[in-house]
């Protein structure tokens, strides 16, 4: 499943792409991703450019040279590719957006591409917090936000409004360098624990980012970064194979009826104190 990683992974590969090229084709596979007909959406993006690829959690927000917006928001098997001429992704695209030589692929068949105005955009991410990436994501936005929820840590990390983007990965991978068990409940972690969890946080996800995230599908013929992080991943889904730290064996528990991996070992209600 695409979390921030992998989608800041796009952006940046994208930008140096797609930007002031004029868009020369569209074709929309499936009619249920966008909420237009496939027509309008061809129409309304042909002869269009990019100016500018923003992103805010999960979603990748293309500017258009008219000041509307194109949202993209990649299912769980969603994943983007970029081909020259002739060349086709490794997958059924939902959606087409051929820039001349070259053609940017989406997959994912819930997968959801939509036109906004910047006032509509504007409603949308109001439903979400800030971009664990943003200014707004100070450590003491943080610590005080997690006081204020009486959810496991788990659940604070992946619901969207404490922070948007992160995912069940990224959750496990921040509470195991964090050494916080994912059922820690958020808002008894003391100063210490509340403050690894958001340097674990930020240095998850920039690892994660310039390893090139999860997706197993290269977004290019000639990609060899992409999915790079899925060897670095400490815990998740590695249900019975050793812990990297002590070989202990990965485990996995019931957090609010979700799947969560960790080690036994490392992890603990509060943040070992080392003196
Ligand atoms: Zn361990």
């Amino acid at each position: 499943m695409p979390e921030l990683p992998e989608i800041e992974h796009y952006r940046r590969q994208l930008g140096q792409w797609i930007l002031d090229r004029p868009i020369e084709r569209v074709h929309l596979a499936n009619k249920k991703g966008t909420d237009v007909s496939p027509e309008e959406f061809s129409e309304a993006l042909t002869g269009r450019s990019l100016l500018f690829l923003e992103r805010r959690g999960t979603f990748l927000i293309f500017h258009l040279d008219n000041g509307h917006r194109l949202l993209i928001a990649l299912s769980k098997d969603g994943a983007l590719y970029y081909g020259e001429g002739e060349e086709k992704p490794p997958f059924a695209a939902q959606a087409e957006i051929n820039f001349g030589e070259r053609t940017l692929y989406v997959a994912g068949k819930g997968s959801v591409l939509r036109l906004m105005t910047v006032r509509g955009l504007d409603e949308v991410l109001k439903t979400i917090g800030p971009d664990p990436l943003s200014r707004q994501a100070t450590p003491e936005y943080f610590i005080s936000q997690l006081k204020k929820r009486r959810s496991a840590l788990r659940n604070a990390l992946t619901g969207q409004k404490l922070l948007a983007g992160i995912g069940p990965r990224y959750a496990d991978e921040i509470a195991f360098t964090a050494g916080l068990l994912p059922s820690a409940k958020a808002h008894e972690l003391n100063g210490e624990s509340a403050a690894r969890l958001y340097e674990a946080m930020e240095s998850v996800l920039n690892a994660a980012i310039d390893a090139g995230g999860c997706i197993t599908t290269p977004m290019s013929a000639d990609d060899t970064v992409t999915g790079g992080y899925l060897a670095q991943c400490r815990v998740y889904e590695r249900e019975g194979q050793p812990c990297t730290e002590n070989g202990a064996l990965v485990e996995k528990m019931d957090v609010s009826g979700k799947k969560a991996y960790y080690c036994p070992q490392c992890q603990h209600e509060q943040t070992a104190v080392f003196s």
